[in-house]
């Protein structure tokens, strides 16, 4: 793919993330109807009661971002018309908290109270990492809601995102995460199952940095969604926030590792490992210390760890000048693979930073841009292995060429000495073998009377016609100047004068006739002295054959052996 389309699937990309994040959009992806929230901090002599009576403690216009850490009174400041008449849950976004308590007051001036701590508020967990509430019905119609949130983070707030949905709206919204989350684990299920059984042939490094990036990443869904706390509640919401940054620090992880090995090592420079081992490490540090220190200055840790990525982002970058410097074959593929997911990071790491405002839309498009990003990865990995193949193909190719020359002759293109050697030691190692060696009759005066050239061209001819007559699986060479050599199993019959035949039936330049003297011998070829015993006796029967009168075939007897 030429560059040109490279940079204009990071351009999309980028439009497609930007429409994601249309206020409209992000008003779509909630259910129900928003409640606008004031807040005010808890004092020590604060009561429920006392501060459901009164407005003027409450702050309705300072960001809840600015209260920082702490014990807070949230108070709906009015409700949205309608409310009062049928059930109704009560949503708004999973954040870090120990616990609340949640009063819903109603016309009649009674007041029910919900006490919600750790484990609770995994148990009020909807898809998509919504508390959800039931509002308690009663025949009096709902008037206010006031949430006391004890140890809350504010890493992204207080309360935030509030509404009121129906119980229809809200099964609907939790089958349609239901849906997504559901289509993207068993793809990630798919992808690992098929990348591993890849890499368990091919052994690819950047196979397995990929399937550790992708079951990071189910991970990543499984406990941001809130499935996890529908499984399994008891470790309670804050064991399952862990889990998040754990789980996406580890997949961010896998991802670098897999740059770095999905590229050919010149892309990686010095200065760009120590870099890409760095930011590794900083993820690492910063989830754990996010994990394990918080909620101890919860919102610092979360912005160095916010940084962390804003770092991921900034290397990639790095990464991908540095491919193209580097002329790699796989930086388009890579690039299309990481386009959504990069800029997404990027987007977030700014919504994280509180430089722009985040939404559900853009909490979960993580999930569409990571479907991309895995999808489209498998592709670059079978172009990366497709490459692999034709480089290693093309090495075979010419290992074997280079081969078939060191062991044929250039002449006639039959076996040479040494390689009819192996050859015949190794076909020996399993059956008695016969050697037949023939040599041409008076082939000097064909050189004297014809020529150099055409004495070649008749060696050419007696060689084919030695490799049609020889029985098929025989090893066929030219051993010396115009004597050949031809081994067959020890029971082969008949084919010294087969190959007497076939070289006097041979057409030759002239329509000179053109005949061998053969000598052969029969027995073990199970070592190097078996064949310098053989090509002796096989040698002395040729000799013989030759001053018997040549163009005649001879076999080794026990009186030549001795
Ligand atoms: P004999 O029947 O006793 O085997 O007689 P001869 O002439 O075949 O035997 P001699 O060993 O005297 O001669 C072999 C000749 O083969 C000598 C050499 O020039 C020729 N010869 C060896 N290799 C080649 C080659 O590659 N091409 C050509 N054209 N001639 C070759
Ligand atoms: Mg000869
Ligand atoms: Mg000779």
């Amino acid at each position: 793919m030429p560059v040109g389309v490279f940079w204009k699937s990071i351009a999309a990309a980028f439009a497609l993330a930007l429409l994601l994040m249309r206020p409209a959009a992000a008003q779509s992806a909630t259910a129900g109807e928003a409640v606008a929230t004031c807040v005010a901090p808890v004092r020590t002599d604060d009561t429920a009661w006392m501060m459901l009576r009164t407005r003027t403690r409450f702050d309705c216009t300072t960001p809840q971002l600015r209260f920082g850490a702490g014990d807070f009174w949230v108070r709906a400041t009015a409700l949205p018309a309608g409310v009062e008449t049928g059930a109704r849950v009560l949503r708004s976004w999973s954040l870090w908290q120990q616990g609340a308590t949640i009063y819903f007051r109603y016309a009649d001036g009674v007041v029910v109270r919900r006490v919600i701590d750790d484990e609770g508020a995994a148990r009020s967990i909807a898809l998509g990492a919504v508390f959800e509430q039931p509002v308690p019905v009663r025949g009096a119609a709902l008037t206010q809601i006031l949430w006391h949130v004890r140890g809350a983070a504010n890493v992204r707030g207080i309360v935030s995102n509030a509404r009121l949905a129906t119980p229809a709206e809200s099964v609907r919204r939790n089958l349609v995460f239901a849906a997504l989350y559901g289509g993207f684990g068993g793809l990630c299920l798919a992808l690992l199952v098929y990348n591993l059984s890849l890499w368990s042939a091919l052994r690819h490094r950047f196979q397995l940095a990929y399937c550790g990036m992708v079951a990071a990443l189910a991970t990543y869904a499984f406990s941001s969604s809130g499935a996890m706390a529908w499984l399994w509640p008891e470790p309670g919401n804050l064991a399952r926030l862990r889990v998040n940054y754990v789980a996406l620090a580890a997949a961010a992880l896998m991802a670098l590792r897999f740059a770095r090995h999905f590229f050919e090592p010149r892309v990686f420079g010095r200065r760009t490992t120590w870099a890409t081992n760095a930011v590794g490490a900083y993820l690492v540090l910063t989830a754990a210390a996010f994990v394990l220190l918080a909620p101890w200055q919860a919102r610092l840790l979360d912005l160095l760890y916010s940084l962390g990525f804003a770092l991921l982002t900034i290397l990639a970058g790095v990464i991908l000048l540095r491919a193209r410097r580097e002329r790699s074959n796989y930086l388009w593929v890579f690039g299309v693979a990481w386009a959504a997911p990069f800029l997404l990071a990027a987007i977030r790491t700014m919504s994280s930073l509180h430089l722009i405002a985040s939404s559900t839309w853009l909490d979960n498009s993580t999930l569409a841009a990571m479907t991309v990003e895995a999808l489209v990865s498998s592709v670059a990995i079978s172009y990366r292995i497709r490459l692999l193949s034709v480089e290693r193909d093309a090495a075979r190719a010419e290992e074997l060429a280079a081969r078939m020359l060191a062991d044929t002759d250039p002449l006639t293109e039959l076996l040479n000495r040494r390689s009819f050697l192996r050859e015949a030691l190794a076909k020996g190692a399993r059956a008695p073998q016969l050697l037949v060696l023939a040599d041409v009759d008076h082939f000097k005066q064909v050189n004297d009377t014809l020529g150099h050239d055409l004495g070649d061209e008749v060696l050419r001819r007696i060689a084919r016609a030695l490799r049609v007559a020889a029985p098929h699986g025989a090893l066929v060479a030219r051993i010396g100047g115009e004597e050949f050599a031809i081994l067959v199993p020890a029971d082969t019959r008949g084919l010294p004068d087969m190959i007497l035949d076939a070289v006097r039936a041979a057409r030759m330049p002239y329509d000179l006739t053109i005949t061998v003297s053969v000598g052969s011998h029969a027995g073990a070829l199970e070592s190097e002295g078996d064949w310098a015993a053989m090509y002796r006796m096989a040698d002395q029967a040729l000799y013989a054959a030759k001053t018997a009168g040549r163009d005649r075939a001879r076999v080794a007897s026990l009186s030549l052996a001795a």
